[in-house]
């Protein structure tokens, strides 16, 4: 089954993404991880997205999508995946649907998480996050047992760079500019199931299980 977690920074794809690929036991494959790996590694993909993801703008389009292509299509591809940020453009969409096209797959279903922006900017500017197994936490709501440490495994939590309050508002411009034309985009094709985001990650991981479409139940 493929899945696409759509919805905007800080609604909790991260977070749902995880549980559900636990819950169903398929990769976890966040654009955004992926990148900051990049990053991380010094590669030139990574050179080349950093300037866009600290000014909070997208990374070019054919960027992501051969990141994506090369973990979907490329050597073995998996039977199924939890696509969390990818696509964010209705380009990056439609490269989606003929990459699958060609295996002979399409898009199964697409969780829209929907929060209000003032709780969105709250959850941005007090996440935590792992830099070594990506594992993310909340200052308040879902705090590490010890502050500062990962759960997980053991590393110092950092503070994503782009969560500082003038980058993440200009991320949610972007993302109503760029990215929320995909919720139409999606209906259409009769895929979408919006889940209220603005509740409890358990209830939200809830009701994401009751809505899984009957024929991959
Ligand atoms: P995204 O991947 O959409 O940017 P994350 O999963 O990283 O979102 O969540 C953003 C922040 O909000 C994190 O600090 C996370 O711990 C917290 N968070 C996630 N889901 C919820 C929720 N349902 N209620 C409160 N806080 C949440
Ligand atoms: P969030 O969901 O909190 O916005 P992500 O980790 O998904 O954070 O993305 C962080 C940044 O990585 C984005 O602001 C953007 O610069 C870049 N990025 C991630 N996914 C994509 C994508 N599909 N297309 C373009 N840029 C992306
Ligand atoms: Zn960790």
């Amino acid at each position: 089954m493929i899945i696409v977690v759509l919805g905007p920074p800080g609604a909790g794809k991260g977070t749902q993404s995880d549980l559900l690929a636990k819950e169903l036991d398929l990769p976890h494959l966040s654009t955004g991880d992926l990148l900051r790996e990049a990053i991380a590694n010094r590669t030139p993909m990574g050179r080349l997205a950093q300037p866009y993801m600290d000014r909070g703008e997208l990374v070019p389009d054919d960027v992501v999508i051969a990141l994506i292509k090369e973990r979907l299509v490329q050597g073995h591809p998996p039977t199924g995946a939890i696509l969390d940020g990818f696509p964010r453009t209705v380009a990056q969409g439609h490269a989606l649907n003929e990459m699958l096209a060609e295996l002979g797959r399409r898009v199964d279903w697409v969780i829209y998480l929907s929060v209000p922006t003032e709780e969105l900017l709250e959850r941005i500017t007090g996440r935590y996050v792992c830099p070594r197994c990506a594992a993310t936490y909340h200052l308040r709501g879902s705090p590490p047992r010890t502050p500062g440490v990962c759960d997980v495994c053991g590393a110092a939590l950092q503070q994503r760079p782009d969560d500082r309050l003038d980058v993440a508002r200009r991320r949610l411009t972007v993302y109503f500019e760029q990215t929320a034309p995909l919720i139409d985009f999606y209906r259409r094709q009769g895929v979408l199931t919006e889940i209220n985001g603005e509740q409890s990650i358990d209830a939200v991981f809830a009701d994401e299980l009751a809505a899984i479409p009957p024929r991959h139940r």
